[in-house]
């Protein structure tokens, strides 16, 4: 499956905010939004006037880029909250929280969302039983998200380096058996993702 495979650290300098795709580096002084808070570039240190499209088209990458997906999956699924009923904005980040690779982070199973996609991609997780090897399957209420016996042990080691102590209320989590349960869909005030879904809404509106 296609992803971005570039220097991440750039994408964070390139929206001036941490976007948490390196794990535990994130968190330490190592981190190059710490260390160096520029744009990434020639002119990064230069001041910039956005336009009106420029800050949408940032807002839109700062999600794109949170989550880990390409343009046109990324459409696609703006595509499917078009047709949804109710708030486009939200029903499209409700639709971005339940992939299975974002499920597996927000758990705290993986210490960053590349690596819970990686982890999901190589087949490590089951949904109600059955293996899932696919990072944008999405996750419904009364599903049953678990570790498969043989990955468990090296999911147990990234649960302690993952500081995660509580996960969001749609979710309940046992650490003990590495397993969990989607108690409902996720509602605009359970999504802590810093965007504002209504720049993006304009950004494929216009
Ligand atoms: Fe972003 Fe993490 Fe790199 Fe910091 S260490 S710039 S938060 S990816």
């Amino acid at each position: 499956m296609a992803r971005y495979t570039g220097p991440v650290c750039k994408l964070c300098r390139a929206v001036g905010m941490k976007l948490y795709l390196k794990g535990i580096r994130c968190s330490s002084p190592k981190c190059a939004i710490e260390r160096r808070n520029t744009r990434p570039g020639v002119h990064g240190q230069s001041r910039q006037k956005l336009s009106e499209y420029a800050i949408r088209l940032k807002e839109k990458q700062k999600a794109r880029w949170t989550y880990g997906i390409l343009e046109k999956q990324f459409r696609r699924t703006f595509s499917d909250a078009g047709r949804s009923k109710g708030n486009t904005g939200a029903k499209f980040l409700e639709l971005l929280e339940r992939r299975l690779d974002n499920v597996i982070y927000r758990l705290g199973f993986a210490t960053s969302r590349p690596q819970a996609r990686q982890w999901v991609n190589h087949g490590h997780f089951a949904v109600n039983g059955r293996r899932v090897s696919i990072p944008s399957y999405r996750v419904r209420p009364g599903d049953q998200i678990a570790v498969l016996p043989g990955s468990a042990a090296f999911v147990k080691a990234g649960l302690e380096v993952a500081s995660l102590p509580h996960p969001p209320k749609w979710l309940e989590v046992n650490r003990e058996t590495i397993s969990a349960t989607v108690k409902a869909l996720p509602e605009r005030e359970d999504i802590d993702t810093p965007v504002q879904e209504l720049l993006i809404v304009e950004f494929y509106s216009r």
